[in-house]
């Protein structure tokens, strides 16, 4: 059973979603508060997926998100706001949240996020577990082992986190064209996200970080202005 961590401080939010979750099939662990969440929080906690309030009592789900970041780049994170804030938004994704969602929003259209995010969570996990060889895809410098989930630079390791992942694989499935943004939406978030391509943005952001000698003048991802991005090894 797939296991999800909510932490929300609101009770009535918080047995909602727990509620709906646990119909849903999901294992359901609540925390109401940062502190709390991290006490029950470990990697090998194994969950799926974590549902995490930014506005909180005490530690902040900003920070909340960027500790438990730091121990797994397995997990799917998920934030919620109070408020339509961009920047909360774009803050949230650049620290490792792979998605976010925007108070009052519908049961089923979070559920729907979740249901994403616990695939991509789980076909890593059957990955890691399947005894076949392992998948390596090689382009230039860079090496990205399916197995693993781990990206090679020269032989140095660089981790992802599985959104950063799965758009390295388009890249790797495709390098030299131009991907527009809504394709690479689609083929890492789902043909049913509802989400905008913003999120592409940031993770492009936070991939040149990690790729990039000089990420402020990338050479290996390319922007093509007004359309997409480009892979060039
Ligand atoms: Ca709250």
């Amino acid at each position: 059973m797939r296991k999800i961590l909510v932490v929300e401080d609101e009770d009535a939010i918080r047995e909602v979603l727990a509620l709906n979750l646990r119909l849903a099939g999901y294992e359901v662990t609540e925390a109401a508060s940062a502190e709390q969440a991290l006490a029950i929080f470990s990697p090998a906690a194994g969950f799926d997926v974590a549902i995490l309030d930014i506005m909180l009592p005490g530690m902040n789900g900003f920070s909340l998100c960027e500790t438990i970041r730091r121990d797994s780049t397995e997990i799917g994170i998920i934030m919620l706001s109070a408020k339509a804030m961009e920047q909360d938004k774009i803050r949230g994704l650049s620290i490792g949240a792979d998605d976010y969602m925007t108070k009052p929003f519908s049961i089923s259209e979070l559920l729907a996020r979740v249901e994403a995010i616990a695939r991509r969570v789980s076909h890593q996990t059957e990955a890691v577990n399947s005894a076949e060889p392992e998948g390596r895809m090689v382009s230039g410098a860079f090496v990205l082992d399916q197995k693993s989930r781990v990206l090679y630079k020269n032989g140095e390791t660089i981790d992802l986190t599985q959104v950063e992942f799965q758009i390295m694989e388009l890249f790797f499935s495709n390098p030299g064209v131009a991907l527009v943004r809504e394709k690479i939406l689609e083929g890492v978030w789902g043909e049913n996200y509802y989400g905008d391509v913003k999120i592409v943005d940031v993770n492009i952001r936070r991939l040149r970080m990690k790729i990039e000698d000089e990420p402020s003048t990338p050479k290996h991802i390319l922007t093509v202005w007004g359309y997409g991005y480009r892979w060039n090894a």
